[in-house]
């Protein structure tokens, strides 16, 4: 039969992981903090445990997805002795660093450790476009790929168990700055009036067309070589005091945009002022000393 399945943490994300493992028929069984969370996953069939040791000891591959990793060491390090032998894989949002420590911790155990990060909102899990990021142990990732491809598709990123903490908040990095982006833009139309929807209808466009350039931008990234025919950083720098200046005037915050402004005028101070926006990433892992 299919794999039993521990689910341990019943917020809203945990609950739709729980939901998925039902619905592709594993026996799942569940434990929250506060039972009551566990209440409409038991009507659906899964098996309400009275403790997270019971949790524990019921499947071969326990899924944890808390709050942070301080309530996942709440809840595992008082259960050490019962982990060896089974396959953990905790989709709580964290640190490489605490990633790599959780991976310690359960090899002592005698537990194989997976980390994993959750490119979806609770709607998306088990649906298309759910994209989950696995790294640590390598043979839990092929021990259970089958019954980890219910919560979405998987990448499997490597034995450092720290890589799935950082593709996950590098990518949350890229979401920020494009929302923070987006926001800004609303902010400035706004000042006259104009509605968030009409104008978004503009930019969801515009972003699409400027996202075809991240290939481009990482190549020259890769090769490093920011020669360019598209736009300067120069020229770059003097259009943002334009945005920023109109901004100002419009009596709008600058929060957001003024550390890329910053961060544009290091790079034409340094020199780069000829080079693509493709310089910056490397600015950017070279920090300025203070
Ligand atoms: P919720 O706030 O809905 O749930 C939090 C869960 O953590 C609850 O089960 C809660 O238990 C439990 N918890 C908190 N503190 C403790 C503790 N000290 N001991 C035991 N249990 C504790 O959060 P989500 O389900 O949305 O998020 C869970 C994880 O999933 C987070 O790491 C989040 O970053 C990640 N994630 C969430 C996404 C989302 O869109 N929601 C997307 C991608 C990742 P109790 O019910 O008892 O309070």
């Amino acid at each position: 039969g299919l794999t039993s399945v521990t689910v341990i943490g019943l917020g809203m994300m945990g609950a739709a992981l729980a939901e998925a493992f039902l619905k592709a028929g594993h026996r799942t069984t569940v434990w929250n903090r506060s039972a009551g969370k566990a209440d409409a996953l038991v009507a659906k069939g899964a098996i309400r445990a009275a403790t997270a040791a019971e949790a524990v000891s019921a499947s071969p591959l326990i899924v944890v997805c808390v709050l942070d990793y301080e309530a996942v060491d709440n809840i595992l390090s008082p259960l050490a002795g019962l982990l060896a032998g089974r396959t953990l894989v905790n989709l709580t949002n964290g640190k490489p660093e605490q990633a790599r420590k959780a991976a310690k911790w359960a090899a002592e155990q005698g537990a194989n450790y997976l980390d994993g990060g959750i490119m979806a909102v609770p709607q998306m899990i088990a649906g298309p476009n759910a994209l989950l990021l696995f790294s640590g142990s390598s043979e839990a990732f092929t021990t259970y790929q089958k019954e980890l491809d219910v919560l979405g598709s998987g990448k499997y990123l490597g034995e450092d168990a720290g890589l799935a903490a950082l593709y996950d908040l590098a990518l949350l990095s890229a979401m920020y700055g494009m929302f923070g982006g987006f926001y800004h833009a609303v902010a400035l139309v706004g000042s006259e009036k104009v509605e968030a929807t009409a104008f978004t209808a503009l930019v969801v466009p515009w972003l699409q067309a400027m996202m075809a350039s991240l290939p481009l931008q990482a190549q020259a990234m890769d090769a490093n070589v920011h020669t360019t025919d598209v736009s300067s950083l120069y020229i770059n720098k003097i259009g943002f005091v334009n945005l920023i200046e109109a901004s100002q005037e419009q009596g709008i915050s600058t929060e957001l945009v003024a550390p890329i402004q910053a961060l544009v005028d290091r790079a034409v101070a340094e020199g780069y002022g000829a080079d693509g926006l493709s310089r910056l990433a490397g600015l950017l892992m070279k920090p300025q000393l203070m």
